[in-house]
C-alpha cells in the first residue's frame, strides 16, 4: 500500500524548533496534511518522543521514533526506530558522548520538553545543536544494532550533510537510503547526481515550525502499515529487491 510519510521534523525540544511545535500541534498538522507516517527526529535527543507517539496512538498515525544525530564528523543522520525503547537505548549512548554545553536560549531559542497534553514539563540545558563525540561508523553501529536504520539526511545540503562533508558515500556503511530535502532543489540535486540512482531516496520536510510540514506527497510503498515494514523496508538494498 502506498503510505504518504515525512519522516524528518522538529519539535519544541530542537533549539531551532518553534515553539508551536508541541506533540500536539505536530501531530494534528500532520493529519491536516493528510499524512499516514510521520517521524519526530530532534538534534541529539528524544524526550518529546513518547509524548509525540502517546499523540499519535488516539489519531491513528503511525509515529516513527527518531532523531537527528549530529555526529563528530558534523555530518547529520536521521535515525529511525521501530520501538521507542531502542530510541532510547540510543539516545542513552548519545547523551553519553556530549559535551555539554549551555544552551543560551536568548540566542538559540528554549528547548522544551513537553507531555502529551502540550504542557511544558522541563527545558534542557546544554546545547543540542553541536556535535555528539560518536563517529559516523560507531553511530551507524549503534543504531543497526538496535534494530534501527541510519538515513544520511539531506544529502543535497551544502552544510552538515555527508556529501558536503565527507565528498563521498562511505561503502563500508552500507547505506540502503538517503534523504533528500522535498522540493525542487532535492530534485534538481538528484538530476544532478545520477550515481544516487542507487539508493532509496525519501523527501523530508525537516520542518522546524508548522507550516513547512510536507503536502501529502511523497509515498513509500509497504506491504503493511507497521513499524517493523517501514524500517525493514528502508534497510534493504534497493537494487537487490526492486
Ligand atoms: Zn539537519
Ligand atoms: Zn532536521
Amino acid at each position: 500500500m502506498l503510505l504518504y510519510y515525512d519522516l524528518h521534523m522538529h519539535t519544541c525540544l530542537s533549539p531551532c524548533g518553534e515553539e508551536e511545535m508541541t506533540p500536539n500541534n505536530v501531530v494534528n498538522m500532520a493529519m491536516i496534511k493528510g499524512l499516514d507516517i510521520l517521524a519526530i527526529a530532534d538534534h541529539n535527543h528524544c524526550g518529546n518522543v513518547r509524548s509525540a507517539m502517546a499523540v499519535a496512538a488516539k489519531r491513528d498515525m503511525l509515529l516513527v521514533p527518531a532523531m537527528e544525530l549530529q555526529t563528530l564528523e558534523d555530518v547529520h543522520v536521521l535515525c529511525l526506530f521501530r520501538r521507542v525503547e531502542d530510541l532510547e537505548a540510543f539516545f542513552e549512548i548519545v547523551d553519553g558522548a556530549m559535551l555539554k554545553l549551555p544552551n543560551r536560549p536568548e540566542r538559540f531559542g528554549h528547548q522544551l520538553l513537553m507531555d502529551d497534553q502540550d504542557e511544558p514539563v522541563g527545558e534542557v540545558v546544554h546545547t543540542l545543536i553541536t556535535s555528539c563525540q560518536l563517529s559516523l561508523s560507531d553511530a551507524v553501529a549503534h543504531v543497526r544494532r538496535l534494530g534501527g536504520v541510519p538515513v544520511p539526511a539531506h544529502v543535497n545540503r551544502s552544510s552538515n550533510s555527508l556529501l558536503s562533508n565527507l565528498g563521498f558515500i562511505p561503502p563500508g556503511e552500507a547505506f540502503t537510503t538517503l534523504e533528500i530535502t522535498a522540493g525542487s532543489k532535492g530534485d534538481q540535486f538528484l538530476e544532478a547526481h545520477p550515481e544516487l540512482a542507487a539508493y532509496r531516496i525519501l523527501r523530508n520536510s525537516d520542518a522546524h515550525q508548522l507550516i513547512d510540514l510536507s503536502e501529502r506527497e511523497n509515498a513509500i510503498d509497504l506491504r503493511e502499515r507497521t513499524l517493523d515494514c517501514l524500517i525493514d523496508t528502508l534497510s534493504i538494498p534497493l537494487m537487490k529487491k526492486e
